[in-house]
């Protein structure tokens, strides 16, 4: 490979990998601070049934830079993941997310549940049931009300503990969907061992759906597989009418995307679960663009 690029080829793939680093860390260090002194935030997106009734919140990862900037979770989650640095984020997300509802239902509002992204790493950790259990514990919520998004590559390894935790959570009551449906590698015998009850189908098979030869077949099959199994079954990523309107002609259980809402700060959700807003069965009324 080096031959055929040449040495000047060779001399910019190492600055751009060296920058790379560089950001890296740079990004590593602001997460760090953040940690301390309350740079993250969790936006949450709202989750639809068929009647546009809004029935769960998805919890979303916002990093804010000191100077304003936001930096996505794609980009530091998995900065995250390689320094261990998930660990303490993820347990501040799943804190996060109970002081929220609690809150919320201190305010009079009718919660639903919101979902948490756990990373592969978290699930696997012997004390994550603990970890669980006190955040709920401080804020007195019920499991019901907690959801957990894992993607396939996190649960199939047979030798982890992520089955062992997942059946433990699942007997306390907590729920559990495989997030980015399709894009991993699913054995579908584990799968079906597995405590889940939902599948997401990954938005980059929904956004190319209606194109011609697109992704249709492949929607229509997870749909029909999850419901054979007996799963629940969300589409991420729903842009446009044509595709809800598929989706849902094909029995697609909920739906999640910009067509409804962006990921929105906590007061702008809360907007959502005032009873107005809910007996109105839309979305669409939801005052002003949402942000982010
Ligand atoms: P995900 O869990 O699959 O979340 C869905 C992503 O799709 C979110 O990106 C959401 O903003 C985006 N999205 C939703 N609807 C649409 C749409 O209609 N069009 C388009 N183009 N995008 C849409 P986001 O917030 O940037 O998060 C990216 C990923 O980062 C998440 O993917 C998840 O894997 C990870 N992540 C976010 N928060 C956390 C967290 O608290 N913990 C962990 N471990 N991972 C997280
Ligand atoms: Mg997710
Ligand atoms: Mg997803
Ligand atoms: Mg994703």
């Amino acid at each position: 490979r080096s031959r055929q690029l040449g040495v000047e080829g060779v001399v910019r793939l190492s600055r751009t990998h060296s920058l790379q680093a560089q950001e890296d860390s740079r990004i590593e260090a602001v997460m760090r601070r953040a940690l301390q002194y309350g740079g993250f935030e969790v936006y949450y997106q709202p989750v639809l049934d068929a009647n546009r009734k809004l029935c769960a919140f998805e919890a979303l990862l916002r990093l804010r830079e000191e100077d304003g900037t936001m930096v996505s979770p794609a980009v530091c989650i998995p900065i995250a993941e390689s320094t261990g640095l998930i660990i303490p984020l993820g347990r501040w997300v799943l804190r996060e997310v109970c002081r929220q509802l609690k809150t919320w239902q201190l305010n009079g509002l009718q919660v639903v549940p919101i979902a948490i992204n756990v990373s592969a790493l978290q699930i696997v950790l012997t004390n994550f049931c603990t970890d669980v259990d006190v955040a709920l514990e401080e804020f007195d919520l019920k499991p019901s009300f907690i959801h957990f998004e894992l993607t396939e590559s996190s649960v199939m390894p047979r030798d982890s503990l992520a089955l062992e935790n997942m059946v433990k959570l699942a007997t306390n009551g907590f729920s559990f969907s495989i997030d980015d449906f399709g894009t991993g590698f699913s054995s579908l015998d584990r799968l079906h061992k597995l405590p889940v009850s939902v599948l997401k189908i990954d938005r980059t098979f929904v956004s190319r759906m209606l194109d011609q030869n697109g992704t249709l077949p492949i929607v229509r099959t997870i749909i029909s597989m999850a419901h054979a199994l007996h799963l629940g079954v969300v589409a991420e990523g729903v842009e446009t009418e044509e595709q809800l309107q598929m989706l849902a002609e094909m029995g697609c259980d909920q739906f999640q995307g910009f067509l409804f809402s962006k990921p929105v700060e906590a007061a702008r959700a809360a907007i959502l679960l005032s009873p107005r807003e809910l007996s109105s069965g839309s979305l669409n009324a939801l005052p002003g663009a949402a942000a982010v």
